[in-house]
């Protein structure tokens, strides 16, 4: 092959939340090379190491390229092996179990799992077909195990999702802090900013908090080590510094911000006797606050004295000092980030709340370089995961629905009778799981991730559901991980380039790319495996008749014709050539249906602070940041002269509340809930890698990054492991009152732990670390907490 062979084209990479943008080399109908996008402004032609080995990830040898049920004599059995079938044969079966299900138990035994790594429109159609289809509300996405605490944490601070800022604020802030966060690992291009803006500015300062030493230390100016869950009283400390030492920008919170004490009732989100029941007992419970004053909420802060803070954290008390008066301030602009450390956390959205507390009680928000932000993870856990509402308990941009006006308002988008979305709140991921094995779910299909990996005290609650024989499990996957192999039909599936693509990153902007070579065999994409299902299902098959008598003209109709063959998603025409359009490769499905998709889709935010710009538009540029109006997209929202929905004169506007305030939350520190004691003695924190993106399926079938990363191990500090007459290299068990993995003991290297706690990455399928995980949750965001729990270590 000559340079001049290859066809390049421009994809969104399809690993992490930063959403930088890659050209792709494609030749013979395969990718062949990749490499970082010089137009694109979040990367500037750089790409971690995950995306310089992108074009490797479609090419492991054990792709799946055709749909695989488990058989015995020649029909479906739950205990048998896998075998070749039709994608027929496969949606029969599906079909067939789903409406037995439906038929016996109701639509709340149907289930759906899905992620933030959907693209825009197969999230909207699979939330589409789950809560308007079927009328089931229990399709949640992983990004519930990922940033679920955050957007709980805007809604009640903002009362609107996402982020303020955007990555310009890396070129103009004076300080940085990371809030639990590794970013030099896990958002590796933004860390490349800051260092930039580290090294050519002198007088940035860089701050880290975090419970182990790790990568993102070593720019650290101000590194700080603390006690899991204190960060809490870190937070309340600051607060109280602001306030005693006049730092208080009272003009701004005096116009733009309100007080509220938090409900404190809200327990850990351990499994309760009856999971349904406890579920909807606690539904409007955790998210209750009470109006305060200032004056209420200063007196509330001020046990959190600085002495306080470094004996509970055991954070020196000049550190902490230091980086109060980073905040405090008024010169300094102050960027924070967090990502997993902040929102896996038993209480994640308070953490959330209590980084939003001090940078309003500074006015610190929403100008360039004063920016609370909080990264993502997956590719689109914004633009897919939370915008078009593929969480259990909402709908597209930011509505919910408990709401009977939003469901009204998506009813007539939709172009549905009145009455066909289910008001009930549906199970969150870790509810489903408990649900699962209760045997309360029993059709469930799990498309864009690697559940019994990712899911916590997997042992216990999660491979008893899927393996539950009243259960009929379908997992849509590229390669055959844990899930796929504790499925009862596996169906193979397109991923990145091999279809048309769109994904929303962690500062609100929407990348585009075309499809540009075929998924192997009879791989199709998630949004093909959605659309042909809803195939087989009539109305009669799923909905009451009073529902149809609603609407009597859709009787007999399929759900692929009242979903996605009907009204704005036909709007294109499927006819139409595709000559029409920029790509003539693109798959003439693909195309037009994700066009009509995204169209009717877009007509959700247009007018409500979601503004997106016209689907053709993004095929043209490096993605744009929404609230897109009159072509023009926001990068500081709520500011005036930059956010266009801020009323003229009122210089900041928080419109997410009906008010246009912001507020501040009263919220103490309560203790985790579980912590090490003379049985299992040490913490345990799990984690990602730099060079495994998430559970390793994609990213452990490249070469180079297997053999950079081949297996997890067990971090631990060398007096500890000393103790326990462990050397660097000893096998040891990780085990907790839930399972035990065998893992290696590693002293040195990129992370190194206090005395007293060990961290173990969790991408590595051959050592489990969520056998050993605990499943308490947020109660607000129903986030799972993987950063804590108690473990013992011995050699083995
Ligand atoms: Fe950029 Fe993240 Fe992809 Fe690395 S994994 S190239 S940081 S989007």
């Amino acid at each position: 092959a000559t340079l001049t062979d290859l066809k390049w084209s421009k994809a969104a990479c399809r690993f992490c939340g930063t959403g930088c943008s890659i050209m792709v080399a494609t030749k013979a109908g395969r990718v062949v090379a990749t490499h970082g996008d010089a137009k694109a402004e979040v990367n500037r032609g750089l790409n971690c190491i995950k995306g310089y080995f992108l074009s490797k990830i479609m090419y492991g040898q054990d792709r799946l390229t055709q749909p695989l049920l488990r058989k015995s004599g020649g029909s479906f059995d739950k205990e048998g092996d896998f075998e070749p079938v039709s994608w027929d044969e496969a949606f029969d079966i599906m079909a067939e179990k789903w409406k037995a299900t439906l038929k016996e138990k109701g639509p709340e035994a149907i289930g759906m799992f899905g992620s933030g790594q959907w693209t825009v429109w197969e999230g909207y159609a699979a939330a589409k077909l789950m809560k308007a289809g079927f009328r089931s509300n229990n399709i949640d996405p992983n990004a519930r195990h990922c940033m679920a605490s955050a957007v709980a944490g805007f809604m009640r601070t903002f009362g609107i999702d996402e982020p303020m800022g955007c990555y310009d604020d890396f070129e103009n802030a004076d300080a940085f802090v990371l809030w639990g966060s590794n970013m030099s690992e896990m958002h590796p291009i933004l860390w490349t900013r800051i260092a930039d803006r580290r090294f050519s500015h002198p007088h940035v300062k860089v701050a880290v908090l975090s419970t182990f030493e790790h990568r993102s230390f070593d720019l650290a100016d101000i590194p700080m080590v603390f006690t899991p869950h204190t960060d809490l009283v870190i937070l309340n400390y600051i607060a109280n510094y602001l306030i005693e030492n006049d730092a208080v920008n009272y003009d701004f919170v005096s116009k733009h911000v309100n007080f509220k004490r938090g409900n404190t009732d809200i327990g850990y989100g351990l499994r309760p006797e009856n999971p349904l029941e406890a579920a909807a007992a606690n539904a409007d419970k955790a998210g209750g606050a009470e109006p305060m004053s200032f004056e209420e909420f200063a007196e509330f802060v001020k046990p959190y004295t600085l002495e306080k803070a470094a004996e509970m954290s055991g954070v020196p008390a000049n550190r902490l000092e230091e980086l109060a008066k980073l905040y405090a301030d008024p010169d300094i602009k102050v960027m924070s980030t967090w990502t997993m450390g902040v929102n896996q956390h038993t209480r994640g959205v308070w953490v959330n709340n209590m980084i939003y507390n001090i940078h309003l009680l500074t006015g610190k928000i929403a100008t360039p370089g004063n920016s609370p932000f909080s990264l993502t993870g997956q590719p689109s856990a914004c633009g897919t995961a939370r915008e078009v509402g593929t969480f259990s308990h909402r709908l597209p941009a930011d509505m919910v629905v408990n709401n009977p006006e939003h469901r009204a308002h998506a009813e007539e988008i939709w172009k549905l009778p009145e009455g066909t979305i289910p008001e009930k709140v549906g199970a969150h991921a870790v509810l489903q799981n408990r649900l699962l094995k209760d045997g309360k779910i029993n059709c469930y299909w799990v498309q864009v991730n690697n559940n019994m990996q990712a899911a916590p005290n997997m042992m216990e609650e999660g491979l008893p559901g899927y393996r539950n024989p009243d259960n009929f499990i379908v997992v849509s996957d590229a390669y055959p991980t844990v899930t796929a192999q504790a499925a009862d039909l596996i169906l193979p599936t397109a991923m990145w380039v091999e279809k048309e693509g769109a994904y929303g990153n962690a500062e609100r902007r929407t990348q585009f790319w075309h499809q540009m070579v075929d998924a192997p065999g009879e791989s199709r994409s998630d949004l093909w495996q959605l659309v042909e299902f809803s195939k087989r299902f009539t109305v009669e098959d799923v909905w009451p008749q009073e529902l149809i008598d609603k609407a009597p003209e859709m009787a007999g109709k399929t759900l692929y014709d009242i979903l996605f063959a009907n009204g704005e998603v036909d709007q294109f025409g499927l006819d139409e050539t595709a000559e029409d359009y920029a790509n003539a490769e693109a798959d003439a499905f693909g195309f037009y249906i994700q066009k009509g998709l995204f169209e009717e889709y877009a007509r959700f935010g247009r007018g409500h602070g979601h503004d997106l710009a016209p689907f053709d538009t993004y095929h043209e540029v490096r993605g744009l940041r929404w609230p897109v109006v009159d072509g023009q997209e926001t990068r500081w929202r709520f500011k005036e002269g930059s956010d266009p929905y801020v009323t003229p004169g009122s210089d900041y506007e928080f419109y997410g509340h009906k008010d246009g305030k912001a507020v501040i939350f009263a919220l103490p520190y309560e203790p985790p809930a579980e912590s090490p004691d003379e049985e299992y003695p040490f913490w345990l924190s799990t984690g990602r890698v730099l060079e495994h993106w998430h559970s390793g399926s994609m990213t452990q079938r490249v070469p180079e990054l297997y053999k950079a990363v081949p297996d997890a191990l067990c971090y631990m500090h060398p007096d500890d492991a000393r103790e326990a007459g462990l050397r660097r290299g000893s096998q040891v068990r990780v085990k907790s009152r839930r399972g035990e993995i065998i893992t290696r003991v590693e002293t040195r290297g990129r992370n190194k732990p206090p005395r007293g706690l060990v961290f173990v990455p969790w991408f590595d399928a051959s050592q489990l670390i969520n056998k050993v995980t605990l499943d308490a949750t947020d109660p607000i965001s129903k986030q799972t907490d993987f950063k804590k729990c108690a473990v013992k270590i011995e050699a083995v």
